[in-house]
């Protein structure tokens, strides 16, 4: 299923040139176009999809059993010394493609182009605090 306004549905089809990584019948994987460090690429399922929220079991399921073959080939080749994995759902978080994607990010040390504010409230939650969150969220799983 394709969609008609996706960019990244036309990079699937060729209508939208890219540097593809790798691709198979379930994913394609290509080079993001700003590169945060060298190698990094993002994995996207050849089903659109808009992101995880969207995203049916088995469509996930094809994507992420993808993702380490192509994070241990970019290990291989460019000998990071750490990766991260990323992916953003809606705008607020810093979705800009509404087409699901996984970043693959090799690091290589300090200064090398990425950076992930995060700031950590360790004091605002007691373990029952923590213990009610985690029964509130497994209630929700459908
Ligand atoms: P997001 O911000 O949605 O998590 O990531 C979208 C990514 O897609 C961005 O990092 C952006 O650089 C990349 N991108 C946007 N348009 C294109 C394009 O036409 N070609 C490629 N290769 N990457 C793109
Ligand atoms: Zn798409």
């Amino acid at each position: 299923m394709s969609h008609e306004d996706c960019i990244f549905c036309k990079i699937i089809n060729g209508a939208i040139p890219s540097a593809k990584v790798y691709e198979d019948d379930h994913v394609y994987a290509f080079l993001d176009i700003s590169q945060v460090t060298k190698g990094h690429t993002l994995v996207i399922p050849k089903t659109h999809t808009k992101n995880i929220y969207e995203t049916p079991p088995e469509v996930a399921k094809e994507l992420f059993a993808r993702v380490p073959k192509i994070a241990k080939a970019i290990k291989e080749v460019y000998k990071p010394i750490g990766m991260n994995l990323l992916n953003n759902n809606e705008a607020p978080a810093e979705q800009s493609v509404f087409h699901l994607h996984i970043h693959i990010i090799p690091r290589y040390g300090e200064g090398d182009g990425y950076q992930l504010g995060w700031t950590t409230h360790d004091d605002a939650y007691s373990s029952d605090d923590l213990q009610q969150i985690a029964k509130e969220i497994n209630a929700g799983i459908k």
